[in-house]
C-alpha cells in the first residue's frame, strides 16, 4: 500500500479533482439521458468508455448530492442497527427509499437469521482495592466496586452469579494457561495491546478462538477481555462468527479498568473476587433482508457486477465509519451511474448486506440463493474500511484480474488508487464469493480514524470526511461501471482446485482454520462444491 500523509493526500485529491472538474464540459442536467447511451467498451482496445464515464461521474458525485443527508439519517436518526433489531428493519426501509429516490430499481431478498441477540444490563463488580490489604474475615463482608464492561456480541447470558475468583491468564497462550493453574469455575482476565494497524485488528479475531477453547476445556465460567481501545472507550467485539451463540460468556472491560484490575490480581494473587452479570437477551429465528438495487446491462443483462457494503452495524455508536459511510457510497454510486444516462454492457447490482457483523451472514445467504448464476457474476466489489484513503483493491489472492482492473481505473490514475494487492482475507462480505471462485475486489484503505473508533461508542457521523467519501464514490462508480462495460470479463470463475491453491498461497486457509470455517469449506457447505 502507498503510505502518504493523509493531509497531503487530501490536498492532492482536492487540487486534482478541482482541476479535472475545470477541464470538463459543464453538465447542464445530469439527469437527462445521454445522446448515445450505448458505450464503446472499456478495455485496452477501446478505453474511451471508462474515460467518458469518469468525466460524467465526477461532477455528479462531487457536486451537490443527497449522500450527506442520506448518511445523517442512517446514523443520527436510525442509529446503531444490529441485525435482527427494529433499527435494522428501519435501515432496510432507508435503503429502499434511497435507491428509489435515486431512480434505481430496488428490491429486498429475505433470509432467516437463526438467532437474535441484545445486551441486557451488564454488571461487572470486583473486590474493592482499598480492602485487599486487610480483607474482611467473612465473604459476606466483602465490598465490591463496579468496573465498565460490555458483553461480547452473541455472547450467552450469565445471570444470578456469585462472586468468584479471577485468574489472570496473560495473553492467553498455552504457557500462560499452564502457569495460571486450575481455572474451573473461575473468571479469566486476558490482556491485549492497543490496536493501531489492520494486522492488529485481524489478530483481535484470530487470537481468541484458541483462548476460548482453553477456557471452555478448563471449565472457566467467563472471560474478561482487556479493552484494546484506550480512554475507557466501550466497544462491541464478537468472537462468534457464524451467527450462533458463543461457547462461553465474555465481556470486554474498559482498558484502564482492566489494567488496574490486573495490577490488583498481581499484588494479591487468589484474593481478588469478581461478580459478572450479563442478562443478554436471546431470540429468533427471524427473517432479515439484503437490499438490492439494479441497473440492467444493455447487451449482457444476465452477466452481473456487484458493488456491495454492509448496512448493519453494532449499536454502541451509530455505525458511521463501519459501515454507514460505505452503505451511503453504494447508494450514491447507483444514483451517479444512473444520472450519467450511460448504460453498462452488463448489469450492475448494488447490494447492501445485513448480518455482516455476525460473520458475513447476509452475503453468505445471498451467495446460497444465487448459486445457480455465480458463473455469470463477473466481479464483486466491497467497501468496508471506513474513510481512510483508498490505495487500490485487494484482489482476493488473484493476479489475473489485475490488468483489467488497472485499465478500468486508468482515467483516475493520478489519484494513487490503482495499486492493487494480491492478498486474501476473511472479514467482510466478499468472502463467500471468493470461496465460490468469483473475482473479488475489496477496497484497500489507509487506517485513518477507523481503529480508534472500531465498533465503539465513538463511531459517529462526525468521524466521516465527506469529501473523501465522495472521492471514494467516484472510484467505486468507475470500478463497477468499467468492469460491467468491458468487452471481456475481468477474470474467470476459478475451479475448486484453483480456489484451494489460491487460499494456500495467501494463507487464507490458515485464517479459516483458526476461525472455525475450514470444515464448512471442506464439506462443501461453504464455497464452491467439490
Ligand atoms: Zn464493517
Amino acid at each position: 500500500m502507498l503510505r502518504k500523509s493523509l493531509l497531503l493526500a487530501c490536498l492532492f485529491f482536492y487540487l486534482f479533482a478541482a482541476s479535472l472538474s475545470a477541464q470538463l464540459p459543464p453538465v447542464k442536467n445530469p439527469l437527462a439521458p445521454a445522446q448515445n447511451p450505448r458505450s464503446a467498451g472499456c478495455s485496452t482496445t477501446d478505453a474511451s468508455s471508462c474515460a467518458q464515464a469518469a468525466a460524467k461521474l465526477l461532477p455528479i458525485v462531487m457536486g451537490p448530492s443527497p449522500m450527506e443527508e442520506n448518511l445523517r439519517r442512517l446514523t443520527d436518526e436510525i442509529g446503531g442497527r444490529v441485525t435482527g433489531s427494529p433499527e435494522m428493519a428501519k435501515a432496510v426501509e432507508w435503503a429502499v427509499a434511497a435507491f428509489r429516490a435515486a431512480n434505481v430499481d430496488v428490491h429486498t431478498e429475505k433470509y432467516t437469521l437463526p438467532t437474535t441477540w441484545g445486551e441486557g444490563d451488564t454488571k461487572l463488580l470486583v473486590s474493592d482495592p482499598s480492602e485487599l490489604s486487610s480483607p474482611p474475615k467473612t465473604d459476606a463482608g466483602i465490598r465490591l466496586v463496579s468496573l465498565r464492561a460490555v458483553s461480547t456480541g452473541w455472547g450467552p447470558p450469565l445471570t444470578r452469579e456469585n462472586a468468584v475468583q479471577i485468574v489472570d491468564v496473560g495473553y492467553g497462550g498455552a504457557d500462560d494457561f499452564e502457569r495460571a493453574g486450575p481455572i474451573k469455575d473461575k473468571i479469566l482476565l486476558v490482556h491485549s495491546e492497543v490496536g493501531s494497524t489492520w494486522a492488529d485488528l485481524f489478530n483481535e479475531y484470530l487470537r481468541p478462538p484458541d483462548i476460548i477453547r482453553r477456557a471452555v476445556e478448563g471449565g472457566a465460567r467467563a472471560i474478561l477481555w482487556m479493552g484494546a481501545r484506550e480512554r475507557l472507550l466501550p466497544y462491541r467485539h464478537t468472537n462468534s462468527l457464524t451467527g450462533a451463540i458463543d461457547k462461553i460468556p465474555q465481556a470486554v472491560v474498559a482498558r484502564e479498568d482492566a489494567m488496574r484490575l490486573a495490577r490488583s490480581v498481581a499484588a494479591y494473587p487468589n484474593k481478588v473476587l469478581v461478580m459478572l452479570q450479563m442478562p443478554n437477551k436471546i431470540g429468533g429465528p427471524v427473517e432479515q433482508q439484503n437490499v438490492v438495487g439494479e441497473i440492467r446491462g444493455y447487451e449482457k443483462p444476465d452477466e452481473v457486477v456487484i458493488l456491495g457494503a454492509h448496512l448493519d452495524s453494532w449499536e454502541l455508536g451509530t455505525g458511521a465509519l463501519d459501515n454507514g459511510c460505505n452503505a451511503a457510497l453504494v447508494v450514491e454510486t447507483a444514483r451517479a451511474i444512473k444520472a450519467t444516462g450511460l448504460l453498462p454492457r452488463r448489469t450492475i447490482r448494488f447490494v447492501l448486506f445485513s448480518g455482516e457483523e455476525q460473520g458475513a451472514i447476509g452475503s453468505y445467504e445471498y451467495v446460497k440463493a444465487h448459486r445457480a448464476e455465480l458463473n455469470k457474476v463477473r466481479a464483486v466489489i466491497v467497501f468496508d474500511s471506513g474513510i481512510g484513503r483508498v490505495t487500490g483493491y485487494s484482489l482476493g489472492g488473484r493476479r489475473d484480474t489485475e490488468a483489467g482492473v488497472r485499465e478500468v481505473l486508468k482515467p483516475l490514475e493520478s489519484w494513487g488508487a490503482n495499486n492493487h494487492t494480491h492478498d486474501a482475507s476473511f472479514g467482510t462480505d466478499n468472502l463467500d464469493f471468493l470461496l465460490e471462485g468469483v473475482p473479488t475486489l475489496v477496497a484497500n484503505q489507509e487506517e485513518a480514524n477507523y481503529l480508534p473508533n472500531y465498533h465503539a461508542a465513538s463511531d459517529t457521523l462526525d468521524k466521516v470526511d465527506m469529501r473523501e467519501l465522495k472521492l471514494h464514490t467516484v472510484l467505486a462508480a468507475l470500478t463497477a461501471w468499467g468492469i460491467a462495460d468491458r468487452t471481456e470479463p475481468v477474470g474467470k470463475r476459478l475451479t475448486r482446485a484453483e480456489i484451494e491453491a489460491q487460499m494456500k498461497e495467501t494463507g487464507l486457509d490458515q485464517q479459516l482454520k483458526a476461525l472455525g470455517y475450514w470444515d464448512a469449506w471442506q464439506s462443501g457447505t461453504r464455497g464452491r462444491k467439490p
